[in-house]
């Protein structure tokens, strides 16, 4: 159990033999689409799905279905309870392993649409939980184990029709903000990364369709996959894909299973003129020795390689990591080395949060000191790139 069962040789998390850069050629399929290709199945490559039944009957969970011929089905009464594969331990070994090939689909009962001020206006209810990826400091599935693989939410009409619903009780932005000076921001991907959901469901075609019809309002999500086929969704402006960037030293220990960094940047340019607003989100950034000059190489990378389209409607999000001690407790058992980076107790503090989790951040003078720092680095560099918020 100290050992992933997907470890290299090398002792590295399998994130290196997963995108190697001879891998990244464009993707050729029979019917063109990237999610057919050997790149994408390397990624999610479904061997078992358990489901609620509900979900199953659905059209979308039908269509799912359709599309993995063959493949396991365990029925369960919840997607939230599922002792085989949620919660940590019997996971570690197989943590990469159990992302690949696992799938839960399950309906979303409670449909609320929060607000949030910072990144987004608001946190629309997400299609999806969990990830495929292996982020190390991801909090994203922790209510139900950090392995836990996708779950698509297969009421996805429900989901649109509130999220519409909500948009139109707003009636227009009247005050610009530090989300957007004209629409109200939807963030979609709130518990999960919509690029990977859109390789085995429409779940995030179906959103991004939604909002080209809504010019009051605009959807956005973070991601830090390259998925070719979103490029085909015709969004009109409407959806924001917000590429994560940090240090390529820093994603190779901790991005595990993503799109190398550079990947990401290169792909901006084909969002943009498929109809997306490009934004990046500079997340996390890790305080290290060596932290300033890697983050100046990168934003000398940005200015050098994105073309002027982009950088005019850029802007930025900046995020210092904060991380979980029950998170760093999990990760001591699959990726210990991804530890040396995100703890370290002499410049962080702890604050319970309020569902009772310790989190773990850098002290408010090192976080504050961090953040003028990268500013003017952004200001030498990219000043190009608005930051819209920084926390
Ligand atoms: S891509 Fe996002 S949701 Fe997926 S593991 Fe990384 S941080 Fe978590």
């Amino acid at each position: 159990m100290d050992q992933p069962a997907d470890r290299t040789d090398s002792g590295e998390p399998e994130q290196q033999t997963l995108f190697e850069w001879a891998d990244t050629a464009p993707a050729q399929t029979v019917d063109g689409t990237f999610r057919h290709s050997p790149q994408a199945r390397r990624m999610l490559d479904v061997r078992e799905v358990y489901a609620e039944p509900a979900a199953l009957d659905s059209p979308r969970g039908r269509q799912i279905m359709a599309r993995l011929p063959g493949v396991r089905v365990t029925e369960v009464a919840s997607h939230w309870q599922i002792p085989s594969l949620h919660g940590n331990d019997g996971n570690i070994g197989r943590w990469a392993r159990t992302k690949t090939e696992t799938l839960v689909l399950g309906v979303k009962h409670k449909l609320v649409t929060r607000p949030n001020g910072r990144s987004a206006d608001w946190i629309a209810p997400g299609a999806s939980n969990g990830c495929a990826m292996a982020c190390a400091y991801c909090y994203v599935p922790r209510r139900k184990g950090y392995a836990n693989p996708i779950t698509l939410f297969t009421n996805i009409e429900a989901i649109v029709a509130h999220v519409r619903r909500h948009v139109h009780a707003r009636g227009p932005k009247t005050e610009p903000n530090q989300c957007d000076p004209k629409a109200w921001v939807y963030d979609i991907g709130e518990n999960g990364d919509c690029s990977v959901d859109a390789l085995v469901s429409d779940n995030t075609a179906d959103l991004v369709a939604a909002f080209r019809h809504l010019p009051t309002a605009k959807a956005s999500f973070a991601t830090k996959f390259v998925n070719p086929d979103l490029l085909a969704l015709d969004p009109r402006g409407r959806t924001r894909v917000r590429f994560s960037v940090m240090p390529a030293d820093d994603a190779r220990l901790l991005d595990i299973r993503t799109t190398p960094v550079p990947e990401r940047i290169a792909a901006a340019a084909d969002f943009l003129d498929a109809g997306y607003e490009v934004h990046f989100n500079l997340s996390p950034v890790v305080l290290r020795p060596g932290w300033e000059r890697d983050w100046a190489d990168l934003l000398t990378h940005l200015d050098d390689v994105l073309p002027t389209r982009v950088k005019d409607q850029a802007a930025a999000e900046i995020i210092m990591l904060t991380h979980n001690q029950a998170l760093h407790e999990v990760n001591l058992g699959w990726h210990p080395r991804a530890e040396d980076l995100l703890w370290q107790p002499e410049i962080q503090e702890t604050k319970r949060s309020q569902n009772g989790a310790l989190n773990v951040r850098y002290a408010l003078e090192t976080k504050q000191r961090s953040l003028v720092r990268l500013r003017h680095l952004l200001s030498a560099h990219a000043p190009w790139l608005r930051i819209r918020y920084a926390f």
